[in-house]
């Protein structure tokens, strides 16, 4: 499929050939015509799937197909999402696309002057792109009126949740007009996120691609077994292969994230760490430096580097495992994006074994271990569970060794068989973090999360230098064997992970 053939107008088009897309993503593909009709769309894709131009394309369209009522300016299309990076680049996605059509958007988010911001709104805008916080603190000023609102989109939604937005959303849904469409996407669909899309979304079109379990076939993943404290020799060793032209490496913890960044920097190696405890101005000058490759590292927790968009990104690290899988999908899919090829490489100390295998599991593969390392940790366990086949939860949960049986305990459970839902979700979720690390995953996002991160530089308005289209493919390969010998094979589908709501 084409672009022409998605019934776009030609400045549309141009906009979209001007950044080098020649074919339409499969969430494009599939969003668009439905946006384009005016129904209500619930878009399952993680970032990096071309998601924003899935939701910016059908809205500009449509906007830009009536003027402005009165001559006034009223919004009539607010983005939602969690993070102001997430906002800058989805306002940079409109100015991109909209380059040749004369509507305006602006980008508001915490933690800055509000005065530009609120200009920029008086000036009059077609579509605001906002973090719920400094949104809601607007609106309560009168300075944000969002009754001539005609298209209201909710972006990265579980990270929404995550983050503890819920009960700002809820707010800013209560104050938008009912007869509106809603654009709803969400990387994974829990419970929750189910109860929030049914209860705003009508008669809604879902369209799905790449399950937020699965990660991206571009990508190549690599674990090394490794000591602890003998990760940061690790880094600087593969570091030294030339052909990694820009890294993003995460760590659990904000410290974590400043001590990898120094230490990189001792080494030689230009880096900077950006967490929620930096500034947004150094969060901004990190992340262009990361960019235009002044930086050649950037050391980043989830939270942070949630959303981040960089072309041509070809090299993760992900120096701490996260003990929540579905992080571990997001981080890696920050490369082989747009079907670009990547290169994820994870540390996996001992006491990470344990998140390892829940990542396995979620993703249904086994990641490829690579032997041939100078810091390779002298416990390297065999890893014999086979997690092509589905493997009873009973079995997995009653914690007894028995590894060496996987495959006959997957026997157990009728392999094939759906078990409907995904039972290694619900306890992993529970499941704290290391607590001499702080505590990962879920458990720890709330610091950077909460509305006090949404600070931030950055005036209203648009531009900040074109997401050019240029990808760089390939990616540095580190030195070392992948050895791929105790793996099961790959290709054996697994069930569904989580029931599917049956309501879409
Ligand atoms: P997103 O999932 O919206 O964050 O987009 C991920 C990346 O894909 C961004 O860098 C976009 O510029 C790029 N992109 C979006 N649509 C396409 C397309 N049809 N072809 C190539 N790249 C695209």
């Amino acid at each position: 499929m084409t672009f022409d053939e998605l019934q776009l107008q030609d400045t549309l088009l141009r906009a979209v050939k001007a950044e080098g897309y020649t074919t339409p993503t499969p969430i494009q593909q599939k969003a668009i015509p439905h946006a384009l009709a005016g129904r209500d769309v619930l878009g399952v894709a993680q970032t990096g799937t071309g998601k924003t131009a899935a939701f910016a394309l059908p809205i500009l369209q449509r906007l830009s197909a009536k003027a402005p009522p009165g001559g006034a300016r009223p919004v009539r299309c607010l983005v939602l999402t969690p993070t102001r990076e997430l906002a800058g680049q989805v306002g940079d996605s409109f100015g991109t696309y909209g380059k040749n059509l004369p509507l305006r958007h602006t980008v508001i988010f915490g933690g800055v002057g509000q005065n530009p911001q609120v200009q920029a709104l008086q000036r009059g805008v077609d579509v605001l792109v906002a973090t719920p916080g400094r949104l809601l603190d607007l609106m309560e000023q009168g300075c944000v009126s969002l009754r001539s609102l005609e298209v209201f989109v909710l972006d990265e939604a579980d990270r929404m949740l995550d983050m503890g937005f819920i009960h700002d959303v809820r707010r800013v849904i209560k104050a938008l007009p009912s007869k509106r469409q809603t654009l709803f996407f969400s990387a994974t669909l829990p419970p929750d996120i189910v109860d929030l899309a049914r209860s705003i979304l009508t008669d809604p079109v879902r369209v799905e691609v790449t399950p937020a379990s699965s990660t991206a076939e571009t990508v190549s993943q690599q674990v090394y077994f490794v000591e602890r404290e003998q990760k940061r020799g690790l880094l600087t060793h593969l570091l030294k292969d030339g052909n990694i032209r820009r890294a993003l490496v995460f760590t659990r913890t904000k410290h974590g994230a400043n001590r990898v960044a120094k230490q990189l920097e001792g080494a030689g190696v230009s880096s900077a760490a950006i967490h929620g405890n930096k500034s947004q101005n150094a969060r901004e000058r990190a992340l262009d430096e990361f960019r235009s490759g002044t930086l050649r590292v950037l050391v980043a927790t989830d939270i942070a580097a949630r959303g981040i968009d960089i072309d041509g990104l070809s090299y993760v690290v992900n120096y701490d495992l996260p003990n929540v899988p579905e992080q571990y999908v997001h981080r890696i899919g920050r490369t082989g994006r747009a079907g670009a090829s990547g290169t994820a490489v994870s540390f996996c100390d001992a006491e990470e074994r344990e998140y390892l295998r829940d990542i396995e599991r979620t993703i249904r593969r086994n990641v490829p271990v690579v032997e041939d390392h100078p810091y390779r940790s002298g416990q390297a366990a065999p890893r014999p569970v086979n997690h092509a086949v589905a493997v009873a939860p009973e079995a997995r949960s009653s914690g007894n060794g028995g590894r060496s049986q996987g495959g006959q305990r997957a026997g157990g459970n009728g392999g094939g068989g759906n078990g409907g839902g995904h039972p290694a979700g619900a306890s992993r979720r529970r499941r704290g973090g290391r607590g001499a690390s702080g505590g990962g995953g879920r458990g720890q996002g709330r610091p950077e999360g909460g509305r006090a991160a949404q600070g931030g530089g950055g005036s209203a308005g648009s531009g900040r230098g074109g997401s050019g289209a240029a990808r760089s493919s390939g990616g540095g390969r580190p030195s070392g064997g992948v050895s791929s010998a105790p793996k099961a094979p790959e290709a054996a589908p697994l069930p569904p992970r989580r029931p599917s709501p049956k309501w879409f």
